[in-house]
């Protein structure tokens, strides 16, 4: 299907991220609801983007946003790609959520969505694809709870241009990459760390003020963050798996399909979760009619 404007109203801005913004938008002719994000158009030969979205299209797993289709627009300046509109909100929603109750996330909710993501980052590492950019709006929720992986770089054609206002360094940012060393799937491994330990603790892990050249020392200092010394009773193999996703030598950092070993999540493998109620919880989701209705549900 050709898509232009016209086949969609806006019902809300999700928000505005680097170079783009992500609005919740209506398909007027189904009635379905999508998510779609908008983009500077590259000055790339359009060949190459044809490629990269094409990748996209062809990505199917249960752990990365389901992509609906993509159109130009505003003569052709624009890129705009229509996916999965997950209703549970980001993770970086969901943590801030839990700031202002002072509460943590529990311990076997964060297990199972630290395997969900870990399963996805296989995923895209089977298909040779680097994140590259995990932090915790790009880990997204459905209404049943499940976390997503969105944004990930393909070519990287797609993340310049939407990168391209970034520069600096950001808080989820592995230290070799600071170090300017090549990225790799076990510099996403850190950024996963980083961001999931922020479900368990009730305060930022670095101060949230620093400025660029204190965050780089905070980043690459001699201790990376534990939760040993965190509030919270939190079990010996969860504290070993975050001590192995942020360990600083990233020769030593394991990827995603070895953590999947980690006996932290075996032991979550095994366990049913009920994160549909988690997530219902989370945003009081009390009434059927208070919560919001994605295309795909
Ligand atoms: P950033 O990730 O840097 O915050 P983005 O432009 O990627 O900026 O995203 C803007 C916001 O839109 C983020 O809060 C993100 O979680 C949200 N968002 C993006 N895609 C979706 C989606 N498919 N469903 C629901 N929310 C989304
Ligand atoms: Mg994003």
């Amino acid at each position: 299907k050709v898509y232009c404007d016209k086949d969609f109203v806006v019902i809300e801005r999700l928000g505005e991220g680097a170079g783009g913004s992500v609005d919740k938008v209506k398909e007027i002719a189904t009635g379905l609801i999508w998510a779609r994000k908008t983009i500077p158009a590259p000055s790339a030969p359009i060949q190459q983007l044809r490629r990269e979205l094409n990748f996209l299209a062809n990505c199917k797993h249960p752990h990365i946003v389901v992509f609906h289709g993509t159109y130009l627009s505003a003569g052709d300046s624009l890129i705009n790609v229509l996916m999965e509109y997950c209703e549970g909100g980001s993770l970086e929603a969901v943590r801030d959520r839990m700031r202002e109750e002072r509460a943590a996330v529990s311990e076997k909710v964060i297990a199972k969505i630290a395997e969900g993501c870990l399963k996805g980052l296989e995923y895209l590492k089977s298909k040779n694809i680097i994140h590259r950019d995990i932090k915790p709006s790009n880990i997204l929720l459905t209404a049943a709870g499940i976390p997503k992986l969105i944004d990930f770089g393909v070519s990287g054609e797609l993340v310049d241009s939407y990168a391209g206002t970034f520069t600096g360094t950001s808080y989820y940012m592995a230290p070799e990459r600071i170090q300017g060393a090549k990225y790799s799937v076990r510099s996403d491994v850190w950024s996963l760390g980083l961001t999931l330990m922020e479900l368990a603790r009730t305060e930022p892990i670095y101060p949230v003020d620093l400025g660029p050249i204190e965050l780089i020392t905070y980043i690459v200092g001699s201790q990376p963050p534990t939760l040993d010394d965190a509030a919270g009773d939190w079990s010996d193999e969860m504290k070993d798996f975050f001590r192995q996703c942020l360990c600083l030598d990233d020769s030593k950092r394991p990827s995603p399909t070895e953590l999947l070993q980690h006996p932290w999540i075996l032991e979550s493998q095994k366990r049913k979760i009920n994160l549909a109620r988690w997530i219902q919880q989370v945003w009081q989701w009390d009434k059927p009619s208070s919560r919001p209705q994605s295309a795909l549900q």
